[in-house]
């Protein structure tokens, strides 16, 4: 079966083939560096990677470039704020966001770029958009005349005869001769950072950079290009004027755009304040495994709305998943044949796949796994688990976990690892039940002790050491100081499983 996406540009669900060979190549709008990103940003990066790690799934070599945004006029103002340079300002966020995309194990891009170290080449896109009758300089600013595009419109369907509301107006850009022309390039104003260029010192405008950047990396005509749907219009639309103005050629051939995470109903967005970042979540004990899960539960072209029910589910979804795999590696199967399980396993496989192949459906591809879960723990409880499925479970296993990354347990020690395990609270018992959406700010972050996993696998062999020779009170300390640091066990029929709250 082949592969079929849903392409913004056609409105239709549509095959997808890339353009050469088997190597896709893919521009994925990244992160405004002027603040943490919020888990609404994190849902399209979320979608992005899971794209990436299916087509990488089907065979297909993945070129994807994604930018940083670090030049714009939130950007210049934190950075003037706190008397930082534009480049030592975005770099905090920068680190921040390759911390967050660890924790969400979000396969890093082939090429990550900031804007600013492209400026050469947006200077170049704009200097043939002039030569070619699509660009007017104005107050010292380069404008796009959006008249003479014809295919103008093509990706947002929008009607420009009406009133342009809804659209960003920006106040920079009052010399325009139309209201629907947009900026490429900024003039210069005191104290803000500029570079030179042959039409006036200044700076890019927000959707030449990435029209220029994903040509630069990519050519002129590439496969994919995505972002949330907020970008849409005017960014995309402006993308496709930009590059095929320029080059006369069509510049991405699938749009994927997904929808947004809500919370009670509305966008999450730092300006309606309504967000979490990744940091927030963790802050009040959520687990990044358990958000990834919860942002990729939802087919990416629907609406998500977040609440703290919903991630904590997610959390029980991960246990579930990592129980079932506890006992296909632990427990001890009979030799014994069990056709309706072999048939269960064929559905997952067969079904978890199809999903996917069928504009990423995440949530049917997530729904099989389970079926099948519950049926084969029935099997096993009732001794009819054949060992020979244990292979084949597995497998199924491991595939379904190359797009859904969530089996391991590495929260902990990457927690650890990047420094933020400070900022787990020790009462929090994994995910908080139906809080009010306010800020984690003003908590205080309790200290957790804590232990390595080899620390909690040596504990855990003191332990079950100390139950052998009939020592309970020092088995039970152990399991008590386990506790402590935020450690559950439970003895199984296949020996002590260990979990962290
Ligand atoms: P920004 O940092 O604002 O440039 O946004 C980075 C990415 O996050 C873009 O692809 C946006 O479309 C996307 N985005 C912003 N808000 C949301 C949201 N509430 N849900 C899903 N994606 C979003
Ligand atoms: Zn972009």
């Amino acid at each position: 079966m082949s592969m079929r996406l849903l392409n913004t540009l056609s409105g239709r669900v549509e095959v997808f083939e890339p353009l050469v060979d088997h190597d896709v190549r893919m521009y994925t709008c990244g992160p405004t560096v002027y603040d943490y990103a919020h888990i609404g940003n994190y849902r399209t990066f979320v979608f992005q990677d899971i794209l990436r790690r299916f087509l990488k799934y089907r065979g297909y070599r993945v070129l994807q470039v994604m930018n940083l945004t670090d030049v714009d006029d939130k950007t210049i103002r934190n950075a003037q704020a706190e008397g930082l340079s534009l480049r030592d300002y975005t770099q905090k966020f920068v680190d921040a966001f390759l911390v967050d995309r660890d924790l969400l194990s979000l396969d890093p891009p082939e090429v990550l770029v900031r804007a600013t170290d492209h400026i050469a080449e947006m200077v170049k896109l704009v200097e043939r958009l002039e030569q070619a009758g699509f660009a007017y300089r104005s107050g010292g600013s380069v404008y796009f005349r959006v008249s003479k595009f014809k295919d103008y419109g093509k990706l947002s369907k929008i009607d420009l005869s009406g009133n342009l509301a809804g659209a960003r107006v920006d106040a920079d850009e009052y010399e325009k001769d139309s209201a629907r022309d947009f900026v490429l390039w900024k003039a210069a104003k005191p104290g803000e950072p500029s570079w030179d260029a042959p039409f006036g010192p200044g700076r890019p405008g927000w959707h030449l950079e990435c029209s220029a950047m994903a040509m630069t990396y990519l050519g002129e005509t590439f496969d994919i290009h995505s972002g949330g749907s907020d970008l849409i219009f005017p960014h995309h639309e402006n993308e496709i004027a930009q590059a095929e103005a320029a080059t006369g050629k069509p510049f991405a051939r699938f749009w994927l755009h997904a929808e947004h995470l809500l919370v009670n109903g509305e966008k999450m967005s730092k300006s309606l304040a309504n967000f979490y970042t990744l940091r927030d979540l963790i802050a009040r004990g959520a687990k990044p495994s358990a958000i990834r899960y919860l942002l990729a539960s939802v087919p990416y072209h629907k609406r998500l709305n977040f609440t703290f029910e919903g991630l904590h589910q997610a959390g029980k979804s991960i246990e579930r998943l990592r129980n079932f795999r506890f006992r296909l590696t632990k427990e001890e199967f009979p030799e014994t044949a069990n056709p309706a399980i072999d048939e269960s396993i064929r559905k997952a496989a067969q079904s978890f796949e199809e999903a996917l192949d069928n504009n990423l459906n995440t949530a049917e591809a997530l729904a099989p796994v389970f079926v099948l879960i519950s049926e084969a723990n029935a099997a096993m409880d009732g001794g009819t688990f054949p060992l020979q499925a244990r292979a084949a479970c597995l497998n199924l296993l491991d595939r379904w976990d190359r797009i859904f990354v969530v089996l391991e347990d590495c929260d902990h020690q990457k927690l650890q690892q990047h420094g933020l395990l400070q900022d787990v609270r020790a009462n929090s018992g994994g995910t908080t039940g139906g809080e009010e959406a306010d800020h984690a700010n003003g908590s205080p972050a309790a200290q957790v002790p804590s232990f390595t996993d080899a620390e909690i696998e040596k504990l855990i062999g003191l332990r079950a050491a100390a139950r052998r020779g009939g020592n309970y009170a020092e088995s039970d300390r152990i399991r008590e100081d386990l506790l402590q640091a935020g450690v559950i066990l439970e003895d199984t029929k296949a020996g002590a499983r260990w979990r962290r709250k």
